[in-house]
């Protein structure tokens, strides 16, 4: 049986960079997981739907729509063997309010061994979204990043209630990011 985790954290914390680092470290070792991306399987699904262009319109379409591409989503990676690292949201900021990014009918067939936090304070993630070029990132201050971050803690563990799985948070602090691909790097093991 292969291990799932899954892998959280507010946009521009560096989830991706902290993967790739963790994965490198690990692949050296002769250890593989495969990488998904959760938007990346919604927004395929969406494109052929044709009901976005960008990956970030995503969380402004009507909720249905949202939980419904979430669903399919969630049942294609549900079926992914081996080691398995799901990039992915502990919730999502709507316009409407935070959506849950695994919802019990997601997460019971995703069944995660690890849920993993991905954090670092409010004025660097604050700073990182404002020196990416490559994506559309929310413009808001650092109370409200704050206020992510502290309603991912709690979704995790109710997540955590339901699976019975472990929540691990790693810091991906501004030039420590050896550190955090390191603490990864360790829970995948
Ligand atoms: P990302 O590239 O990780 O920022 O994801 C791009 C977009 O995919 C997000 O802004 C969300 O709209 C969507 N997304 C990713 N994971 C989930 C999820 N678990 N549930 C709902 N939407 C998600
Ligand atoms: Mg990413």
């Amino acid at each position: 049986m292969g291990k799932k985790v899954i892998i959280t954290g507010v946009p521009g914390v560096g989830k991706t960079t902290v993967v790739n680092e963790a994965l490198k470290k690990l692949r050296e070792e002769g250890i593989e997981y495969q990488s998904i991306n959760f938007g990346t399987f919604m927004f395929d699904v969406a494109v052929k739907d044709n009901v976005v262009k960008d990956r970030d319109q995503m969380r402004t379409l009507d909720r249905a729509v949202q939980k419904q591409l979430q669903q399919r989503a969630g049942q294609a990676i549900a079926r992914v063997p081996g080691n398995v690292l799901i990039d992915t949201h502990a919730s999502v900021k709507t316009p409407k309010g935070y959506m849950a990014g695994l919802p019990e009918w997601v997460l019971k067939e995703i069944l995660p061994d690890i849920i993993v936090l991905v954090e670092t304070d409010d004025d660097q993630i604050l700073m990182r979204r404002m020196t990416d070029e490559t994506r559309s990132r929310d413009k808001e201050g650092a109370k409200s990043i704050a206020e992510h971050q502290q309603f991912n803690r709690s979704i995790a563990a109710a997540y955590a209630m339901v699976t019975g799985c472990t929540v691990k948070i790693v810091t991906n602090a501004d030039f420590l990011l050896e550190r955090a691909g390191q603490e990864l790097a360790d829970v995948l093991r």
